[in-house]
């Protein structure tokens, strides 16, 4: 029942690959958002009852039917949004051969190939990020939230030598970690997750350009300590998810020196910059981060979920996820296997939509799209000024935070509702300093000057509603 035969495999593929396809072609036209309600999809499935069987034809026409309608597409050119990628086409295909393989990467000898090619991938991004390669760990994760835990439980095992076997409890203090007030609120569930609790994490205030303050977090370290608490972790944000602001990374880490605290890059955005010697300069000293987040499936643009957690070294890995069990096989000499080095057990093989996407690219036609999509953060920045509209945020990457004199502080989130309604383009709102404000991020590589005069017109007419 679960695998055709060979000819109705080759049928089923071909429709597959019209449909994925025929997607992409339509792509452009489609609403970038949808209009739809939760009871309008529920009365939908609530015709799958799964006793009579479907034929395959049906319920893939069905399936794309539903994805294509009640979806937002953030593959569509003009999704300005929330580092949603539109997913590379060789990282499609990856995930399709990975589905099919469907290797299991908890151990070296169930997969030997997903295993060394994803540490292949590790090692040229540890190269890219200035790290010392033949010391330095990593592994491919979830995303970057599953990434920055591991940062948190990294820094906590090396920081803390009872906190591995005889947990927080043993410590004579509450640890206390750091990120800005303008950071990735992943931290506060991680927080509750590690057992730290959300009050653990200190949000440092930012300066004017939205940047980690460094004197400010200077203070709280030293209040901190002085309070009895136990400083263990700074996490400096290289790209906000608002303002694509990048803290003061050279500043932040010579401050992690001489407080002897771990210090975690998250660029699970940003570090896609890594690959582009134009833009690589943004990133400068994140080759003194203990560990860094970089997520493939933001501006790399591989389809979800594809984060990479790096670190300086290799035995932090070891050290925090070991264990031993008589059933899981042996581990060969030399090899670091996933399961003992990373959160997760089974694991699927993340790494080949980025390896098939880079391979195929190369790393200049890469960097050259990256670079593209800054430069289109750039125009976007002139275009609006130019149509009259403030830009409140300063960074050299294409996220752009913008008001207008004419909308009242209480009316961006409706501006908002009628852009997305209309269905031509989609931004988001956020929030800087206190106020409200519009947010449009270039996330998709195939945005084009004339997708931002249109988002211009759209904004105008949602401006004059
Ligand atoms: C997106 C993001 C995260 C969370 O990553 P996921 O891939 O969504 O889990 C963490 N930090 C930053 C800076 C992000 O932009």
């Amino acid at each position: 029942m679960l695998m055709p035969e060979q000819v109705e495999r080759r049928r089923l593929l071909g429709l597959v690959s019209e449909q994925v396809d025929g997607f992409f072609g339509r792509l452009d036209g489609l609403p970038v958002a949808p209009d739809v309600t939760a009871d309008e999809i529920r009365a939908h499935l609530a015709g799958y009852d799964f006793e009579q069987p479907l034929a395959a034809d049906a319920a893939l026409a069905d399936a794309l039917t539903m994805l294509e309608r009640w979806s937002t597409h953030n593959a569509h050119p003009r999704y300005f949004g929330l580092f949603n990628p539109t997913p590379s086409f060789m990282g499609v295909l990856a995930d399709t051969l990975t589905a099919a393989v469907n290797s299991q990467l908890a151990t070296w000898s169930a997969s030997p190939a997903g295993i060394e090619l994803e540490r292949h991938l590790v090692r040229y991004v540890t190269g890219l990020a200035g790290l010392d390669v033949e010391l330095a760990g990593g592994s491919f994760t979830t995303g970057g939230a599953e990434a920055n835990q591991t940062a948190t439980l990294v820094a906590l095992t090396r920081t803390f030598p009872t906190y591995g076997d005889a947990g927080l409890r043993s410590l004579p203090g509450q640890p206390v970690f750091y990120a800005s007030a303008e950071s990735h609120l992943a931290w506060l569930k991680i927080a509750h997750a590690c057992g730290l609790g959300r009050d653990a994490l200190r949000l440092t205030s930012v300066d004017d350009e939205l940047r980690m303050d460094v004197e400010a977090l200077r203070e709280q370290i030293a209040a901190d300590r002085a309070a009895g608490a136990l400083p263990f972790m700074v996490a400096a944000t290289a790209g906000t998810t608002s303002a694509g602001v990048l803290d003061p990374l050279p500043e932040i880490a010579e401050l992690c020196r001489v407080e002897d605290v771990h210090l975690h890059v998250d660029a699970a955005w940003a570090g896609a910059a890594l690959l582009s010697e134009r833009l690589r300069p943004v990133l400068v000293g994140i080759e003194r981060a203990d560990s860094v987040t970089i997520d493939a499936h933001k501006w790399l643009s591989v389809p979800m979920g594809a984060g990479m957690f790096l670190c300086r070294e290799n035995a932090w890995l070891a050290e925090t996820f070991r264990v031993a069990t008589a059933y899981m096989p042996p581990t060969p000499e030399g090899i670091a296997d996933p399961y003992v080095h990373s959160i997760q057990w089974s694991r699927r093989l993340i790494g080949l939509k980025l390896f098939l996407t880079l391979a195929v690219a190369g790393r200049e036609g890469y960097a050259a799209v990256i670079e593209e999509q800054a430069r289109l953060g750039d125009a976007l920045r002139t275009k609006l000024i130019a149509a009259g509209w403030r830009v409140v945020n300063a960074t050299p990457l294409p996220v752009v935070c913008f008001q207008h004199p004419a909308l009242s502080p209480g009316a961006h989130g409706a501006l908002v509702e009628e852009l997305q309604r209309r269905g031509r383009a989609w931004i988001s709102a956020t929030r800087l300093r206190g106020e409200p404000a519009l947010r449009a991020c270039i996330t998709s590589y195939l945005t084009m000057q004339a997708d931002l005069d249109i988002l211009l017109e759209e904004l105008a007419l949602a401006l004059a509603v």
